[in-house]
């Protein structure tokens, strides 16, 4: 089946309107490096978008009615964005998830230490990395710290060109006769990924002054002590904003994208969204690239007690009715698919791959070895899908991940599966996933962000 690029759909006019609404993007993914800072951002436009804190509204007791908009925060992590509709919760809500969460090396509890007059910081990295990408290149250091006293610091450094960078070395190629023979999972070891932060001495100090001079600068700069590290979450990311890709401009390179551009255009599509018929839930969670474990991954209650409070606001709530409201929702579970990349066509399927500039992606299926873990999507619900879409001339694909037995991976789709609910992957397709730097195709994020619109209005 032949498909013509989702450009062609576009004039010089609707062109334009692709790359502001992307630029929007760049600025939001340039912005937002962690789950926090996701949350943070999306947060402050939610309330600029006439959202409430739900957590307001149950102390005030103020009832929820049709057309309300509340939003609700897991531990600044996770976030739900509820717009409440006209029909019955229990004719279920129309929902798009995503997550916010991406690769990157986070301190350990005890990082700092000094070797050979370097400060150094020792990391662990977070989520399926190739470690050999993540060195030799500036990154930037973000997180919070959480004192004793209960206030909670934010740290952000190496963005602006006037901060400093740190970063992981990496070994000279003179030197790396014996490194270059190793397999490629060993070339660059976990426990090797360790930050150069300093070089300079405290004067007058005798043990670890370098170590000692960086302590001092912590102190001075955000309050923080050594022990404060205990209570700290600190995430190295690549530093710096995200670009234009291409001589054309029409993609984006930029650290993150895997989840967050699904994530954004979902938050947009629910902010523009006027009179819903159906309850629609945008919902981005944290966690997923380690498993959706803990108390802010979609395996947590979290979503699940926010959507009684919900329903106990709108006067509506039983354990009954909040099962019907739970099964009977639809769910676009949105996540990146693996584009289909020149330099490396033996792993994909050419008629079962996504491509760049064609559209929103559908993964019926995910999982590994026969669909193992996966989400098998209802075949009537697909239909319905591109009733919608091609209604509306938006443009989607179907997708798999790479060939058979070739590997594989999960999202969140399976866990709101497992309440009944109609659920689909679906996202948007980018090359070098979990790369310091992923691409995505502008026209492509468009086209999601219509099709995240016009499943939350027409979906029933
Ligand atoms: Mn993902
Ligand atoms: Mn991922």
């Amino acid at each position: 089946m032949k498909r013509k690029t989702a450009w062609e759909k576009y004039d010089e006019q609707g062109r334009k309107g692709i790359y502001e609404f992307c630029e929007g993007y760049r600025q939001f993914i340039s912005d937002c490096k962690t789950e926090r800072e996701c949350v943070d951002m999306l947060v402050a436009k939610a309330e600029a978008n006439g959202y409430r804190n739900l957590a307001e509204v149950i102390t005030k007791g103020k009832p929820l009615r049709a057309g309300d908009k509340v939003y609700a925060v897991n531990m600044n992590k996770m976030l739900a964005l509820f717009h409440i509709g006209k029909d019955s919760f229990e004719d279920g809500m129309n929902i798009l998830g995503a997550h916010i969460d991406s690769p990157r090396l986070d301190l350990k509890q005890n990082p700092l230490y000094e070797d050979t007059s370097l400060a150094m910081m020792d990391t662990h990295y977070y989520g399926g990395v190739k470690k050999y990408q993540w060195v030799a290149r500036p990154m930037a250091l973000h997180g919070v710290v959480a004192k004793k006293d209960g206030s909670v610091v934010n740290v952000s450094i190496g963005e602006s060109f006037d901060e400093p960078v740190i970063g992981v070395s990496d070994l000279l190629i003179h030197l790396a006769a014996k490194q270059m023979e190793k397999k490629g999972a060993l070339v660059v070891e976990g426990e090797d990924l360790n930050l150069l932060v300093g070089s300079i001495p405290l004067a007058d100090e005798e043990t670890e002054p370098v170590k000692a001079q960086i302590l001092k600068l912590l102190e001075e700069k955000y309050g923080m002590e050594e022990s404060d590290f205990h209570s700290a979450e600190f995430e190295a990311v690549p530093a710096g904003p995200a670009r234009d890709y291409g001589l054309d401009a029409s993609m984006l390179m930029g650290y993150g994208q895997d989840d967050r551009v699904c994530a954004y255009p979902s938050a947009e599509a629910i902010f523009a969204l006027e009179d819903p018929r159906k309850t629609c839930v945008c919902l981005l969670v944290d966690k997923e690239e380690i498993g959706s474990v803990g108390a802010t991954g979609m395996q947590s209650r979290f979503f699940e007690n926010t959507v009684a409070e919900v329903m106990n606001c709108a006067g509506c709530y039983s354990e009954l009715s909040l099962r019907r409201a739970m099964s009977r929702s639809r769910v676009l579970s949105s996540d990146v698919s693996a584009a289909f990349d020149p330099n490396y066509p033996s792993v994909m399927d050419k008629n079962n791959c996504a491509y760049f500039g064609m559209g929103l992606v559908f993964n019926k299926y995910t999982g590994a070895r026969g669909k193992s873990g996966s989400n098998d999507a209802n075949a009537e619900y697909i239909a319905k899908l591109r009733r919608i879409l091609d209604a509306e001339e938006i443009r989607y694909q179907t997708s798999e991940l790479g060939k058979v037995d070739q590997g594989g991976g999960g999202t969140i789709a399976y866990i709101l599966a497992n309440y009944g609910m109609e659920v689909i992957d679906s996202g948007i397709a980018v090359q070098n996933m979990h790369a310091p730097y992923e691409v995505t195709s502008k026209v492509d994020i468009y086209e999601a962000r219509l099709a995240y619109e016009a499943f939350l209005r027409e979906m029933v």
